[in-house]
């Protein structure tokens, strides 16, 4: 078997797309004006700006002055959450969020805490969903926002949002999704669907890191979060990354096609029923089928440490993840398989596989070929596989 450079850790960042690189570079360069100059650089970038933000609109049924452009995924889920709830706070205090949303999101309720908010983290079913009976449940007269991710980072769950965005509606509450995983991978229709704020961002769609969107609907309550020139109708100051948002807007262009997507889900198939085929006492984590990220895969193998797993698929080539990438510097459990009613050791036998549409038939075969030796390898030698061999059979 030849050694095979394979990249399954799409959920964390993927590639820049060749097209989307060769339309940003004349933005480095050659029309490197700021926006908010009068001067015909000003105007060109100013022009490139106004034409991602057009097709960002389009792509989700929206209008351009609903865009608002930021640097990411992270700051997009800040200004959303915390200027809601300071913005509305006369209105009430009390916050909605899940227990399996992104920790950007978690840690902006945690700190709305701080300052007088009350937040409900709510608990998912088996499959990492958020029932409507169960929002309309968690909302109280004191409720201002819910905020649920959209297709979920780590298990690849999708929600229903037109669902839960009409419970929120019919309660008068605002409604955030974070929908930077399954943004340009599933319908997102503002036109049709009942949320107030969505956050987008590029580099999971492979456009440039450093930039995102956030998704304001007309009409609703909400001031700028930082301080400056104005810019972005005056909801975002600093100058604009017009290079990343030139890049953005192609990035989705390239995306938006259900080619992709439906090549996507046939890997991401290929892939999780080869596994649990080859592979005893495996675990798929989320929802099978079109409720699920069409590039997502979430296993849990018992008795091994994903960790291990990790390594060792490094070694042979396969870029893999345990947790979500932003918290891998610490050991703990996923809050997410946790959430999810795993134990512990299933939490610690996690390894997530995300693909992408630049992922080849090759990398996956490679994959299942690779994969079930190193299961069986590390499940003899491990302490915490022999330990499960010890509990199983005590319980026998
Ligand atoms: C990547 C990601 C973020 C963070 O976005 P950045 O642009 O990296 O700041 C937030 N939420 C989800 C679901 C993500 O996948």
């Amino acid at each position: 078997m030849k050694y095979r450079n394979v990249y399954l850790d799409n959920g964390a960042t993927t590639m820049v797309d060749p097209k989307v690189m060769e339309v940003m570079l004349p933005y480095y360069t050659k029309k490197f004006g700021n926006a908010s100059s009068g001067h015909h650089f000003g105007d060109e970038a100013r022009q490139g700006m106004e034409k991602a933000r057009k097709i960002i609109a389009s792509s989700i049924g929206a209008n351009t002055d609903e865009i608002v452009f930021t640097s990411g995924g992270t700051e997009s889920n800040n200004f959303a959450i915390k200027s809601i709830a300071c913005t509305n706070k006369e209105k009430g205090n009390h916050i909605i969020t899940s227990k399996i949303d992104h920790d950007c999101v978690l840690n902006s309720c945690r700190w709305l805490e701080t300052q007088g908010f009350k937040v409900t983290f709510m608990d998912v079913d088996k499959e990492g969903f958020i029932t409507p009976e169960a929002l309309e449940e968690a909302i109280t007269p004191e409720t201002i926002l819910v905020s649920i991710i959209h297709g979920n980072n780590e298990i690849g769950t999708i929600q229903d949002l037109k669902a839960l965005g009409e419970v929120c509606r019919k309660h008068g509450v605002y409604f955030h999704t974070d929908a930077c995983q399954s943004y340009t991978k599933t319908e997102l229709n503002m036109k049709t669907m009942p949320v107030n704020l969505m956050t987008l961002n590029a580099h999971k769609i492979h456009g440039p890191k450093g930039v995102g969107a956030l998704y304001i609907r007309k009409g609703t309550e909400i001031k700028s979060w930082q301080d400056g020139g104005g810019q972005e109708d005056n909801l975002r100051s600093g100058t604009e990354n017009i290079h990343g948002i030139v890049g953005f807007g192609e990035s989705v262009k390239q995306a938006m096609n259900q080619k992709h997507r439906d090549y996507m889900t046939r890997l991401r198939d290929k892939l999780i029923d080869g596994i649990l085929k080859e592979v005893p006492d495996v675990r798929l984590n989320g929802p099978k089928g079109d409720k699920r990220l069409c590039n997502n895969i979430n296993l849990s193998f018992l008795g091994v440490e994903g960790e291990a797993l990790g390594g060792y698929l490094d070694q042979k080539g396969i870029c893999s993840s345990t947790g979500s990438a932003c918290s891998t510097h610490n050991l703990e459990p996923s809050h997410v398989i946790m959430a999810l009613g795993r134990t512990h050791e299933e939490a610690n036998g996690t390894i997530r596989l995300t693909l992408s549409r630049f992922t080849s038939e090759e990398d996956i075969d490679y994959t299942l070929e690779v994969l079930p030796g190193i299961v069986k390898k590390l499940r003899k030698i491990s302490p915490i596989g022999r330990l499960t061999n010890y509990v199983l059979r005590e319980n026998a």
